[in-house]
């Protein structure tokens, strides 16, 4: 399959080891290159590289339940050994804790989201074709 910029996927499908990694990186699963996200969470609708379709990809909450549960875990720890090794005012637990989760979620979200796209593009999860990306 040639694409608009004349690169073709590569032959074979990639390793799990390296569908991961590509994920993990918001890149596609197939090639490693082209851009999963055009926006922060939004999936473009193909590989710019190599054409494969992200529509048919939906992880739901799926990559949400770990982000909570890790980072949930990670925090109450460490607001447990802030108040147990300090004992620092209520103020300042509010002012911390917050504004750390928000960011924590928002940083560990799309490496989820893309390991969850390369998990579903490796086990065929998503409803699609014969041939992933409907070519
Ligand atoms: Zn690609």
């Amino acid at each position: 399959m040639n694409t608009e910029n004349g690169n073709s996927p590569p032959a074979g499908p990639p390793g799990t080891g390296k569908m991961t990694r590509a994920g993990l990186r918001g890149r596609c699963p197939r090639c490693g290159q082209g851009r999963l996200f055009q926006k922060y969470l939004k999936f473009t609708d193909a590989c710019a590289v190599c054409g494969l379709g992200f529509t048919g990809h939906d992880v739901g909450d799926g990559p949400v339940v770990p982000a909570i549960l890790v980072l949930g875990g990670i925090l109450v720890d460490l607001a447990l050994w802030l108040e147990l090794s300090y004992q620092p005012p209520l103020w300042v637990h509010a002012a911390l804790w917050g504004p750390l989760s928000i960011a924590a979620t928002m940083a560990i979200l799309p490496p989820l989201k893309g390991l969850s796209v390369a998990l579903q593009y490796r086990y065929r999860s998503t409803e699609e074709e014969a041939e992933p990306g409907g070519s």
